[in-house]
C-alpha cells in the first residue's frame, strides 16, 4: 500500500459531524429507554413475576386480545394473494377508502380518499408531519407532559420544541393562554393528543373548538394525535378534532394499534382535514407525498385487511376493552386513594393511563421520580414509569390496561413499599 494512502483525521476536513449531543439526549429520554433500564434493575432473585405497570402494550395479556375479525381479515388477505406486490406510496385505494369512511362517521363532512395517507403505525405519521414542517427556525407547540416520540423526532428535523402545560387542576386541559404567549411568527403547529396519553384525559367538544380557535388567531395548524379514538369511558364522549377544520386546518394522526390493540401490526395514518385547502395552497400536501415517495409503507396485506378491520369489527368487541379498562381505571383510582404518599388529581376517562403526582415530603428516603421507580423495580419487582419520561418530574406514569389481578397485586406492592419508605412521625 502506498504510503499516506491511509486516511487520517487531519487528511482532510471531513463535513458531516453532527451535533449528536441534543440527539443523544433526546433518544435516551424515550420511554422505551427509560424502561430498559428500569429492566436492568429488577431483582432477578426475587421469585414473584413482575408486574409491568409501565408500558403502554395491553396485547400480551388474554383479556386484551385483538377481534377474531382482525385475525380472520389478515389471513384472508394473505391467502388471496392480491397482496403481495409493492403498494402505492399514499397507501393502496380500498384501505384509503375504508379509512376515510371510518373516521368520516364522527364528522360533518365527508373526508375524501385522497385526504388518507397510510402510515407504519402513528409513529410514522408523526415523523412525516414533523420532518414536513421543519424548517430554519421553526418552532412547534408540544404537551407537558406528552408523548417523548415528538420531542425526539423534532430533534431529529432540527425543528425547535416549545411546551405548553396541561393542568391537573382542570382535568389536565390545555393552557391556551400559554400556547397564545408561546407562540410566535415562526410557529408551525399545535400538537393535542386526546384521549390523552399520558393524562388519561379526554377533552370536550367546547375545549377542543378553542384549541382550534386559537390555533387560528395564530395562524397555526392543530396536529390532532388521535390513536387512542374512541378509548373513552368516563362522561365526554370522543370528539374528533377533524370536527373544527373548516376553523383552522387539522391533520389528524392515529392507527390501529390501541382500539384494536394490535400494536406490532403497524398501520396508522395521516389524514389532512382542510375543506378551505390551505394546507394544499401551502405546499403541505405535496411535501408529505414527497416524503412518502421516499419512505416505507404499511406491509400491503396489512393494508388489503384494513377495510375488513374497520368496516366489519363488532360493536361487541370494542365494548368489552371500554369495560375492562373502565373497571381498571376505577379499581386503580380507588386504591390510590389508600396510599398517603400518592395524589391522583382526576379519574382517567380514556386511554390506558393516569398521572399521578408523587408526595416526596412523606417518603423518607426517595430522591425523586426516577429513584422510586429504580427502587421499586429493584424492591417489589414492580415497574412504573417516571413522570420525568413524560416531562414531568416527580409524577409517576401508571397503565391499567394490564390483567386485574396483575394490577391489584401491582398496587399491594406499591403500597408496601411507600409504607416501607414512610418519613416516621
Ligand atoms: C402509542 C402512541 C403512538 C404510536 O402509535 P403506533 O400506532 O403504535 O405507532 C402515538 N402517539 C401516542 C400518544 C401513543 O400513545
Amino acid at each position: 500500500m502506498e504510503n499516506g494512502s491511509k486516511l487520517s483525521s487531519n487528511s482532510k476536513k471531513w463535513g458531516f459531524k453532527k451535533d449528536t449531543k441534543q440527539m443523544t439526549k433526546a433518544s435516551m429520554t424515550t420511554i422505551r429507554g427509560v424502561i430498559t433500564m428500569l429492566q436492568e434493575n429488577l431483582d432477578k432473585d426475587d421469585v414473584r413475576s413482575v408486574v409491568p405497570l409501565s408500558h403502554g402494550d395491553p396485547s400480551a395479556f388474554p383479556c386484551f386480545r385483538t377481534t377474531p375479525v382482525a385475525q380472520d381479515a389478515i389471513a384472508e388477505a394473505v391467502r388471496s394473494a392480491k397482496f403481495n406486490g409493492y403498494s402505492p406510496t399514499v397507501g393502496i385505494p380500498p384501505a384509503r377508502i375504508a379509512v376515510a369512511e371510518y373516521l368520516s362517521k364522527d364528522l360533518p363532512e365527508k373526508l375524501s380518499p385522497d385526504d388518507i395517507y397510510l402510515t407504519v403505525g402513528c409513529t410514522q405519521a408523526i415523523e412525516i408531519i414533523l420532518t414536513v414542517l421543519a424548517r430554519p427556525n421553526a418552532n412547534i407547540l408540544l404537551p407537558r407532559p406528552g408523548f417523548p416520540y415528538y420531542e425526539t423526532r423534532a430533534a431529529f428535523s432540527h425543528l425547535e420544541v416549545r411546551h405548553y402545560d396541561l393542568c391537573p387542576e382542570t382535568g389536565w386541559e390545555v393552557n391556551l393562554d400559554e400556547v397564545e404567549a408561546l407562540a410566535d411568527e415562526n410557529t408551525v403547529a399545535v400538537v393535542v393528543i386526546n384521549p390523552g396519553n399520558p393524562c388519561g384525559n379526554v377533552y370536550t367538544y367546547n375545549h377542543l373548538k378553542k384549541v382550534a380557535e386559537t390555533a387560528r388567531k395564530l395562524g397555526i395548524l392543530v396536529i390532532a394525535d388521535e390513536v387512542y379514538d374512541h378509548l373513552v369511558f368516563g362522561s365526554n364522549p370522543f370528539v374528533p378534532m377533524g370536527v373544527f377544520s373548516s376553523i383552522t386546518p387539522i391533520v389528524t394522526l392515529g392507527s390501529i394499534s390501541k382500539r384494536w390493540l394490535v400494536p406490532g401490526w403497524r398501520l396508522g395514518w395521516l389524514v389532512t382535514n382542510d375543506p378551505n385547502g390551505i394546507l394544499k395552497e401551502q405546499g403541505i400536501v405535496d411535501c408529505i407525498k414527497g416524503f412518502l415517495n421516499i419512505s416505507s409503507d404499511p406491509a400491503t396485506f396489512i393494508q388489503g385487511a384494513l377495510p375488513q378491520i374497520l368496516g366489519d369489527t363488532k360493536e361487541d368487541f370494542f365494548l368489552e376493552t371500554i369495560n375492562s379498562l373502565k373497571m381498571n381505571a376505577d379499581f386503580i383510582y380507588s386504591r390510590l386513594q389508600e396510599i398517603p404518599c400518592i395524589v391522583c388529581p382526576s379519574k382517567p376517562e380514556g386511554s390506558m393511563f393516569v398521572m399521578v403526582n408523587l408526595n416526596l415530603s412523606l417518603l423518607d428516603d426517595i430522591k425523586d421520580d426516577m429513584d422510586f421507580c429504580v427502587k421499586l423495580a429493584q424492591e417489589e419487582s414492580v415497574m412504573i414509569l417516571p413522570g420525568i419520561a413524560v416531562g414531568l418530574k416527580n409524577w409517576l406514569r401508571i397503565t391499567f390496561a394490564i390483567e386485574p389481578s396483575a394490577i391489584k397485586e401491582g398496587l399491594e406492592r406499591v403500597k408496601a413499599f411507600c409504607d416501607r419508605h414512610a418519613k416516621k412521625q
